[in-house]
């Protein structure tokens, strides 16, 4: 019970990418880099070994951001076509690649590291792809015309890589869908269904991440905006109850998410977020223990999996390794309660 997890994404050592930034450009290319990558993926997962983590991540050391790396080998997709956009509802701009054909899968995106991922770690291990609603809000459209239809197109490659991440030996696969906290009537209306689609006939754990976003400026100030209560998560929540996807990551920690929400996900597993992102304060054990306790309200101990609210990518290494031991500890702290409770 209370199995210690990673939402996804660590920092890169920083002979592979520029330190503390999101989209930080490769510091190798060709041999060197391919060769980095994997070195950097071995990296994290001991470290997150070391840090005491149950089920251990990729860290999406291979992917220069979690959305993009996995379009690197699509068809239909002009990378050189650069679109300025405003995404998640506008919440700030990025320079995305264009889709001018159609979709397809060319070969392998994600294999290498999985694989290697794979060979170095004997325990559980996890797998992040974005998810089918999430890569349609990163990318500017000029072939398919309905989001819908692009987002289809998406899950449907996504469903390819999937199943080679499951017989490489992967445990879970995570889609990560940030946008299901922005577009919440598309959640029910296609959002969900994209999704179930890039999961089907897969029989490794799957999950769901839904969170507020990296700890960057435009989504602390966006966090600003949406008042003392946040409610998204009651829109998304009954419909992902109803869905085949096992397990939901979401963020708590600092949020100001009505903790009770997570009962509507009567059923999953609930991937409580400790950690909090956004802040380089790192949590003590006892924080991590006091968020613990207050989700074991709604989610008995074999459902909940301690996690951190979002990646971890733009934050420093000692930063983002500590809160990770601050987390196994918190958990370690709940555990012991759990077995022999107070007199
Ligand atoms: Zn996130």
């Amino acid at each position: 019970m209370l199995q210690t997890t990673i939402a996804g994404s660590l920092p890169k050592p920083a002979w592979l990418a520029e330190p503390a930034r999101l989209w930080a450009p490769w510091k190798l290319e060709g041999e060197a880099l391919a060769q980095a990558k994997i070195d950097a993926t071995v990296l994290a997962i001991k470290m997150q070994e070391d840090a005491g983590i149950d089920i251990v991540g990729d860290g999406e050391q291979a992917r220069v951001h979690f959305v993009h790396g996995f379009l690197a080998n699509l068809d239909g997709i002009d990378f050189a076509k650069k679109t300025i956009m405003g995404i998640r509802n506008n919440r700030y701009e990025a320079e995305v690649p264009t889709v001018t054909g159609p979709i397809r899968r060319k070969g392998s995106v994600h294999g290498a590291e999985a694989r290697a991922a794979r060979a170095h770690r004997k325990g559980k291990l996890k797998f992040t792809l974005p998810g089918p609603m999430t890569i349609v809000d990163t990318i500017a459209d000029e072939h398919y015309g309905r989001r819908e239809d692009l987002a289809m197109a998406f899950a449907e490659a996504l469903n390819e890589e999937a199943r080679e991440l499951e017989a490489i030996g992967i445990d879970t696969i995570q889609f990560d869908e940030p946008a299901f906290n922005v577009y919440m009537p598309q959640v029910a209306e296609w959002g969900m269904a994209t999704l179930e689609h890039a999961a089907r006939g897969l029989t490794c754990t799957t999950a769901v991440h839904i969170c507020y976003g990296y700890g960057i400026k435009a989504n602390i100030d966006w966090k600003q905006s949406l008042g003392g209560e946040w409610r998204q998560y009651e829109d998304t929540f009954p419909v992902i109850a109803r869905s085949a996807i096992q397990q939901v990551s979401l963020e708590c920690r600092n949020s100001r998410v009505p903790i009770d929400l997570i009962r509507l996900l009567d059923g999953k597993d609930v991937l409580v977020g400790a950690i909090d992102v956004a802040s380089d304060h790192v949590e003590t054990p006892e924080e991590v223990a006091a968020t613990i306790r207050e989700a074991l309200k709604y989610v008995a101990p074999d459902k909940l999996f301690p996690c951190t609210n979002c990646g971890m990518a733009p934050m420093g290494f000692d930063t983002a390794y500590g809160k990770l031991a601050a987390l196994s500890q918190g958990a370690a702290i709940v555990r012991k309660e759990l077995r022999q409770p107070r007199a």
